[in-house]
């Protein structure tokens, strides 16, 4: 007999017939010898239509009460589900968040999990009942806390569920949902996406938290760091879904369930070289063609960056092992000898990396870097974010300094650095699936000075709201007064939240200003071949030329290369994309 925690999503109970269909599932399970932990979401879209109903009354509702209001959507569908399963003969009781003993922080509206008090289901299930669960949501009771209720964030339950399941150390977290299980992309808009049999915890954590609403980026997290077996299936048949595995062991010791230090480990690389194109047209075509001739010289491009452009012209930057640099600059000089602009590089760099699930998602923690560095007197020379990895390329004389500062705030052993590891193809596809996120905006910080330490000072400024940046870009180019720019991706609701803040810091620099660009997407693609594959990115920036779609913005980390484009494009580009990886049915 085994305990199972099982998860149903709104779309599974969007009727009084899904609901008595779920618990017909439930009761089968339950009829199998096999322990249940259930976990529930809202019906259907109620926590769109609770959020409508508040936004009739105020745009700015306190978090707090939003909270209160968005919580009673789950505790109608836990009732209403445990109701139908003692009709069917299945004893049952629902819990709320609270009475389940899911203690949560104090953030309203985003709280993360810092422990669960298991007593209560645990003598529950000894008395043979299923439990269930109202997802996305807690209380703030913790010792001597006050009685709060809190919510997760949007599609929280998932997050409810993985961390039951930790808490309980289940057998597997099922989420039953309504699509088969992970895809290869969104099949709402490209028809022909593909399931996928397994995938790893980095590729999902950086697929979800690039807009693969499959799964919460923190469930994910969870799952991995606990090594709890998840399973995505759906709710319509009994086919086996996609199955996510860690062979992490659970270690409670290192504080709360989501609240240890995500990073895992530091890397050094050294030997590194940053080559820069700029004053290069801005036209559909032009990365494709740069990535492509070097691609075909040979050569294994690490990170790139681009810009926003600005007045027709762009700025492209990448990085390649010193030994490539030769290569790498000849075939740019061939390309700027036929589309002009010009080429610059510097050598002697080393490329320093923090690793670990859920970098991004806990802005603090890429803010804390930059700052150790810019205390340490270090200039960044380029930044990669991404969940899983976070790599600032800086000068190679200040390496083994930024190594001893970074690894001492970070509190992290002998063990859990390395320096030039040797990584062996691990033969995965070079990309494995691509997202859409439509829930970004794009912000430049113009004119800001050059200097150690602003994008450490802008990033901390949002850090103390929570608030969590992508795609970070600084310009190659300096203005006439020495000035440069600052580019990055912001989630849509911490709009207000983040130029109000941003506005106060740059009153501090003379001439600086703020710009919102056009309405933009996130595209990604995410594999863990990608490091070890020439041509990844040149094939991307094809996909989208082909159709014409001009690039705004291009970052990259280990195992992903994102391009923001403009809104108009994002369906377009992400069937473009997919399809030239040859990723769906009947294609590969
Ligand atoms: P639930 O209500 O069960 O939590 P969600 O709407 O949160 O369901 O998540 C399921 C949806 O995620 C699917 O309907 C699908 O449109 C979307 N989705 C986006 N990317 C993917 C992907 N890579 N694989 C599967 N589904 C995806
Ligand atoms: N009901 C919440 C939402 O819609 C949580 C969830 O479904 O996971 O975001
Ligand atoms: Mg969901």
């Amino acid at each position: 007999m085994a305990l199972l925690v099982q998860k149903f999503g709104g779309t599974s109970l969007g009727s009084i017939e899904r609901i008595k269909a779920v618990a017909q599932r439930i009761k089968s399970s339950k009829e199998k010898g096999d322990d249940l932990v259930v976990v529930v979401s809202a019906m259907g879209h109620q926590t769109d239509e609770l959020t409508r109903l508040a936004s009739e009354i105020t745009v700015d509702p306190p978090h707090r009460e939003m909270d209160m209001l968005l919580s009673t959507g789950e505790q109608v569908s836990i009732s209403l589900l445990t109701m139908a399963l003692n009709e069917l003969g299945t004893p049952a009781i629902s819990l709320t968040g609270t009475q389940a003993g899911i203690i949560t922080e104090s953030a309203h509206g985003r709280a993360r999990i810092l422990e669960i008090r298991t007593e209560r289901i645990k003598n529950l299930l000894d008395q043979g009942q299923t439990i269930v669960i109202a997802g996305f949501q807690g209380t703030t009771l913790g010792i001597g806390g006050i009685a709060e209720i809190t919510t997760l964030g949007r599609g929280g339950s998932d997050t409810s569920a993985v961390a039951l399941a930790a808490s309980l150390e289940a057998a597997k977290c099922e989420i039953y949902t309504d699509v088969p299980g992970v895809l290869t992309t969104d099949p709402r808009i490209v028809k022909n996406a593909k399931l996928m049999k397994s995938i790893s915890c980095d590729e999902m954590l950086e697929l979800a938290s690039l807009g693969a609403a499959v799964l919460h980026p923190r469930a994910v997290e969870i799952a991995r760091n606990f090594g709890v077996t998840l399973v995505v299936k759906s709710s319509w048949d009994n086919l086996d879904g996609t199955t996510l595995t860690s062979n992490k062991k659970p270690d409670f010791s290192q504080g709360g369930i989501e609240h240890r230090s995500p990073v895992d480990g530091l890397e050094l690389l050294e030997n590194q070289a940053v080559v820069a194109l700029s004053n290069i047209p801005d036209r559909p075509g032009i990365a494709a063609e740069l990535f492509e001739s070097l691609s075909e010289g040979g050569v294994n491009v690490d990170l790139i960056i681009q810009a926003t452009h600005q007045i027709d012209s762009n700025d492209i930057t990448f990085t390649v092992a010193e030994n490539e640099l030769h290569n790498a600059l000849t075939q740019c000089k061939k390309l700027v000898n036929t589309i002009g602009g010009d080429i610059s590089f510097q050598k002697d760099l080393t490329k320093l990396s923090i690793y670990g699930a859920g970098i991004m998602g806990r802005p603090g923690i890429a803010s804390s870097l930059f700052q150790i560095l810019s205390d340490s007197g270090i200039n960044i020379r380029l930044i990669a974010t991404s969940e899983v990895k976070v790599s600032c390329v800086i000068d190679a004389e200040l390496g083994k300094k930024a190594l001893r500062n970074v690894s001492e705030v970070f509190k992290l052993t002998d063990k859990q650095i390395t320096v030039n590891p040797t990584i062996e193809n691990n033969n995965e596809p070079e990309v494995r699936g691509i997202a859409l996120d439509k829930d970004q905006i794009q912000i430049s910080v113009k004119n800001v000075p050059d200097k150690p330490g602003t994008a450490s000072t802008i990033c901390s400024t949002l850090a103390e709201k929570n608030i969590s940046l992508d795609t970070i870009v600084q310009s190659e180019r300096k203005h006439k007064d020495k000035t440069k720019d600052i580019s990055f991706t912001l989630k849509k609701n911490d709009r207000s939240d983040a130029k109000y803040a941003l506005k106060e810091l740059i009153g501090n620099w003379k001439g600086s200003n703020l710009e919102e660009g056009e309405s933009i997407v996130r595209i990604s693609a995410v594999g863990s071949g990608m490091p070890f594959t020439k041509g990844t990115a040149g094939k991307i920036f094809r996909a989208l030329a082909n159709q014409k779609i001009n690039i705004e913005m291009i970052a990259t980390s280990e195992i992903r290369t994102t391009c923001i484009i403009s809104e108009k494009y994002g369906e377009k580009a992400l069937n473009e994309i997919h399809s030239c990886f040859k990723l769906g049915k009947n294609e590969s």
